[in-house]
């Protein structure tokens, strides 16, 4: 864990040998330094002192939520993992969260008609920019999906020329090298 992680309660924080465990921690049976509650993660490298400090609700995503995330990584064929950095409320402001949480999108939630052979890259790719809806009531890692009319790729460029894809019927295109790239985009925006 580096400094200003996110931890979720019960999550194993250092060993009791390596930091004093300070508030919202506890000691389980085996002398390891868990959290009590979601907070930030803060070290005291002069003192040894390890607590969390605790994250308001409003903060976190909460099931339903629509979310705008970076793809960061495939963990497989199946999943991308998404960092989650603002909320879009319903007047369409964006509410930024201090802190980007991971989400997590599995292909069978990543598009409206998906089949047993779709892969992840056939939605979406490494970063590119996505709208979608939290679908788990706890996090994180927080379960994405982007089933609906305006969910999906919003923004995305081509990996060779670094422009900006443009949507072309169902795919989107490349204005400078004229790839296609396959992508679940918004109908509506
Ligand atoms: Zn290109």
């Amino acid at each position: 864990m580096s400094e200003n992680d996110i931890a979720v309660p019960g999550e194993e924080l250092c060993v009791i040998e390596e930091f004093v465990p300070g508030a919202y921690t506890y000691i389980d049976e085996r002398g390891n330094v868990r959290a009590t509650v979601t907070g930030v993660v803060k070290r005291d490298l002069k003192t040894h002192d390890i607590h969390v400090q605790p994250i308001k609700g409003r903060q976190l995503p909460s099931q339903g939520d629509i979310i705008i995330g970076k793809v960061v990584a495939m963990l497989n064929e199946k999943v991308a993992v998404v960092k989650i950095y603002a909320i879009q409320r319903d007047n369409g402001r964006l509410e930024i969260l201090k802190h980007a949480y991971t989400g997590l999108l599995h292909v069978v939630q990543a598009s409206d008609q998906p089949t047993p052979n779709t892969s992840i890259k056939d939605v979406v790719g490494i970063g590119d920019i996505v709208r979608a809806r939290v679908i788990s009531v706890k996090g994180p890692p927080f379960l994405l999906s982007m089933k609906g009319q305006n969910l999906g790729v919003i923004y995305a460029v081509c990996p060779y020329c670094r422009v900006e894809l443009r949507r072309r019927g169902r795919v989107l295109q490349c204005p400078s090298c004229g790839q296609i790239f396959k992508r679940k985009t918004p109908i509506v925006d």
